[in-house]
């Protein structure tokens, strides 16, 4: 029998609920309370069960449909530095050992509940440290966090990047990018699979640089290479120009087309070409809504090799999703309808509450609508810097079909 050495203010679980977080779950529903006690958002509190036996331990958020997320189940671990210092330590292995950082410094250091640290999130930047805390009790352990990254990664700088909107379900403001340790001149140069990437911790959008692509941009690689002399790939919701930037590293004579609503992210685009010695030129950098543009192609006949559509997600909670599966299905549509027979579509989302089965289905009815056979290649979730708890298939967001219209 272990001795209790800490101990944090009692929520005492409803009969039948502690089953789910005794076998990993890391989260209990404000349902599943029977007593709670008085305490600001965000606070440290032991989960009982009905005998009054310790379940778990995690922080709490009165305001919060999640109200208890788990920080540990062992009662004698005290929530301090040493306990953020061993989960860190633990997600940089994961890292080291799924990830070759000879030639890629840029990453996901820690997801979330997919990494035991829930509410956090950090993408590495070549030394530099993008963070967010997306909850109460995020905030609330913030200091202890940080400290821990500073002793496990010693990185060159730490950006505090708490302005993303999920933020606003446990009550929290929307914050400015704040420099929060060490230096930063601004930009970075970060390198991805021997390419070179300028990223904007501060300003760019999420962290900067969507790291969850990575597999599937040297996936795109394989469809590029081989492709004739002047091919051409629409890519659609194109941010910084990551795909294009591989696609034309794999195949130089390819023309690539990058269509985005944000002007900062087709200039920074056209840098990624130069940064990579690619010519920028003969690419086409096209500020424009995705949807409109695809339409305007279809109506003048216009059709590519390659069409790849990433973007943002459609539906941002549960009420949103016939919205979201309508708006994939017109996307799907539209991108068919500008490639080639013969061609490969990329259809990516990013919509935690559209599932890969509603995804699918989504396609198939637009291929039925386009009046044409779409075969399945490849399917692809997150990289393994993104892992996500097999107790929690709902955190699963990414969804990449790589697929070929015939
Ligand atoms: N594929 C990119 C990430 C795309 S993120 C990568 O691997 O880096 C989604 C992008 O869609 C953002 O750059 C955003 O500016 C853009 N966007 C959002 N709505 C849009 C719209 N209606 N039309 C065009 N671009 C849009």
């Amino acid at each position: 029998v272990r001795e209790v050495s800490v101990s944090y203010p009692k929520v005492s679980i409803r009969k039948g609920r502690e089953w789910q977080i005794a076998h990993g779950h890391p989260w209990l529903f404000s349902g599943g309370i029977s007593q709670a006690p008085k305490a600001d958002p965000g606070s440290l509190v032991d989960l009982l069960d009905v005998d009054g036996k310790f379940v778990a331990r995690g922080y709490y958020n009165p305001n919060c449909d999640i109200a208890v997320r788990v920080l540990a189940t062992d009662c004698t671990v005290e929530i301090d530095t040493t306990f953020f210092e061993r989960a860190v330590k633990n997600a940089i292995t994961l890292r080291d050992q799924a990830i070759d950082r000879t030639n890629t410094n840029v990453f996901r250091l820690v997801n979330a509940e997919g990494d035991l640290l829930p509410g956090f999130i950090v993408d590495y930047y070549d030394g530099v440290l993008v963070v967010q805390s997306h909850t109460a009790g995020g905030d609330k352990l913030l200091p202890l966090f940080l400290e821990a990254l500073k002793t496990v990664i010693k990185p060159k700088a730490i950006v505090l990047r708490n302005d993303a909107n999920v933020r606003r379900r446990e009550g929290l403001e929307i914050e400015p990018a704040l420099l929060v340790h060490g230096d930063l001149q601004g930009e970075l140069l970060v390198k991805e699979n021997g390419l070179d990437f300028v990223v904007d911790p501060l300003q760019g959008q999420k962290t900067g640089f969507f790291t969850d692509q990575r597999d599937k941009r040297v996936t795109l690689q394989k469809y590029c290479s081989n492709l004739p002399t002047e091919s051409t790939l629409a890519n659609c919701f194109s941010y910084t120009g990551s795909f294009s930037v591989y696609a034309n590293a794999a195949n130089r004579t390819l023309l690539t087309t990058n269509v985005d609503e944000s002007e900062p992210a087709l200039n920074q685009a056209r840098r990624n070409f130069a940064v990579n010695n690619l010519d920028a030129q003969p690419h086409e950098f096209i500020h424009a809504d995705a949807f409109a543009w695809m339409e305007s192609q279809a109506s003048a006949g216009r059709t590519f090799d390659i069409v790849i559509v990433d973007p943002p997600a459609f539906a941002k909670s549960h009420k949103d999703k016939q919205k979201a599966f309508k708006a994939y299905k017109r996307m799907d549509k539209l991108a068919l309808s500008i490639l080639k027979p013969g061609g490969i579509l990329v259809t990516c989302s990013c919509s935690g509450s559209v599932s890969l089965n509603e995804f699918e289905e989504a396609l198939k009815e637009a291929g039925q609508e386009a009046n044409c056979s779409v075969q399945v290649l490849e399917t692809f979730r997150h990289g393994a810097d993104h892992p996500v708890l097999a107790m929690t298939p709902e955190s699963t967001y990414l969804k990449v079909l790589f697929c070929r219209k015939m």
